[in-house]
């Protein structure tokens, strides 16, 4: 049994007014509590949002958060964008007032079987894939959290039935209390957000928390081939392992083009390897993680192979864009960190143009220096982080082209007047994009529009060169 919550009648207050802490206020009053909701925002800069939540009857206190009003509250919904650590919310814990991320709220409220996916990298990528998984096998699924929809936008339709697939991020398990997933993935543990979180192990620590409140008959699904992951395994819950490398003892793994799962000796197929339509091993991890959480939450075999074989790459990430005059484009703005920048480039084997940059989040580049001498031509460099990442990168100088190119758009323009027929254009900045973009998202979309003009122009110049030319003279 869930612990439940009451909200009629409680003072709530509501750290953050994006999607989630939107989300949280309207839900809460709609529940029955007294709310108050705040941002750094002024109410002008909050425009429709904050006349919702006047219309719901939610206190509006704008323009920063006051001490005063946090201690005397009986609960604090906090935004996975608002520091956990903050002043205000310390000295609201030191009060024992709960601190909880808008996760623990809606568990405590959804009915049905929760799938909670972590991880540095692959989060949303399985998510919808076990979400599509679990459709095609006909199970009822919901998917949100850090992915887009906040999960308590789906506690009026959950039913005992139903199965919720949430992405979850390590700022939203900072501030858990008996959060507790029936099914809990985590992908793998590589340096990320060390902007802030102040260590990798306080950021693992925040990952872990996902297993935190697991009893034994819950399930946590760890990547086998990850050694920060199976350094950590969480104590209580039944341990299903995933790997490209291995036969694990219980979980999934590959047997030739066989995707397998192994339980107590029994072993069954769930998918080919050679139907999974996404490039790169890191998604084959995405892929084996998801196979072995759908297979737990019930998906037949069957379903899964087709849900696997029929499942789209989300928008952003390794996503193929256009091919101008034998040169590829493919946008991986989602690339935020160097291990996701990593993972990228070894998709492609060979003949890379790659577009790194942006703004820098605290982890060293030089990790990627090997993989680029290896299989790039040219780097262009963008953003904030430039500097830095020519700095870390120096040694690559002797064997390809390191230019600043400042802005993306003319990062794409030098990458294809050198670029070669048989060669790809890679966007997979290894940064976070919002020195010069809202978000990845607009960083991506940015980047398909140049490419799209491109392939445009050539058209039209091939068309022109083409077309019979007037006779001179
Ligand atoms: P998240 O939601 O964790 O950010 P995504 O599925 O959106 O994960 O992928 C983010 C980026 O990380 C993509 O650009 C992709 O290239 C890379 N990536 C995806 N899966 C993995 C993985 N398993 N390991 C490392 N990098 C990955």
């Amino acid at each position: 049994m869930r612990p439940g919550f009451d909200l009629e009648g409680k003072r709530v207050m509501v750290v953050g007014l994006a999607r989630t802490g939107l989300a949280s206020a309207l839900f809460s009053a709609a529940y029955g509590a007294h709310v108050t909701a705040t941002d750094d925002r002024t109410e002008a800069e909050l425009s429709e949002s904050a006349m919702r939540l006047r219309d719901a009857g939610v206190a509006l206190e704008l323009g920063g958060i006051r001490e005063a009003s946090v201690l005397a509250q009986d609960l604090i919904v906090v935004s996975p964008g608002v520091p956990a650590n903050i002043p205000a919310l310390a000295a609201a814990r030191k009060k024992e007032i709960p601190v909880w991320s808008e996760i623990e709220l809606a568990w405590r409220y959804l009915r049905g079987k929760l799938v909670a996916i972590t991880g540095s990298n692959g989060k949303t990528t399985t998510t919808s894939l076990v979400a599509h998984i679990l459709r095609t096998s006909t199970i009822p699924a919901h998917v949100g959290g850090n992915i887009g929809t906040p999960l308590l936008s789906f506690v009026e339709r959950s039913s005992d039935t139903d199965v919720t697939v949430a992405e979850v991020s390590s700022f939203q398990l900072e501030t858990i209390d008996a959060f507790r997933p029936e099914i809990g993935v985590l992908l793998n543990l590589t340096p990320d957000h060390l902007d802030r979180h102040t260590t990798f192990e306080e950021y693992a620590a925040a990952k872990m928390r996902m297993f935190a409140n697991q009893l034994e008959r819950d399930w946590a699904v760890l990547n086998a081939d990850d050694p920060e992951v199976t350094k950590r395994t969480p104590a209580k819950s039944k341990l299903c392992w995933f790997s490209r490398q291995k036969r694990v003892a219980v979980g999934a793994f590959l047997l030739n083009d066989s995707i397998m799962f192994r339980n107590e000796g029994f072993e069954v197929e769930l998918a080919k390897r050679s139907q999974i339509p996404l490039r790169g091993e890191h998604n084959l991890e995405n892929v084996l993680a998801a196979c072995a959480a759908s297979y737990l939450a019930g998906a037949t075999p069957a379903a899964i192979a087709e849900g696997v074989k029929t499942f789209q790459a989300v928008e952003h990430r390794l996503e193929f864009v256009a091919e101008i005059a034998g040169v590829e484009f493919f946008n991986d703005s989602k690339a935020t960190n160097v291990d996701a920048a990593a993972k990228a480039i070894e998709a492609f084997p060979s003949g890379l143009r790659v577009i790194l940059g942006g703004k820098d989040k605290g982890a060293p580049y030089t990790p990627l220096v090997p993989l680029l001498k290896e299989r790039a031509r040219q780097i262009l460099l963008i953003g904030a982080a430039a500097p830095k990442i020519a700095d870390d990168l120096a040694e690559l100088g002797m064997a390809m082209p390191i230019e600043r190119a400042d802005t993306l758009e003319r990062a794409i323009h030098l990458a294809y007047r050198s670029a070669e027929a048989g060669d790809t254009v890679l966007l997979a900045p290894a940064c976070s994009s919002f020195d010069q973009f809202e978000n990845y998202e607009h960083r991506g979309q940015t980047f398909k529009q140049i490419v799209q003009h491109l392939a445009e122009e050539s058209q039209a110049g091939a068309t022109a060169s083409a077309a019979p030319q007037p006779e001179k003279g």
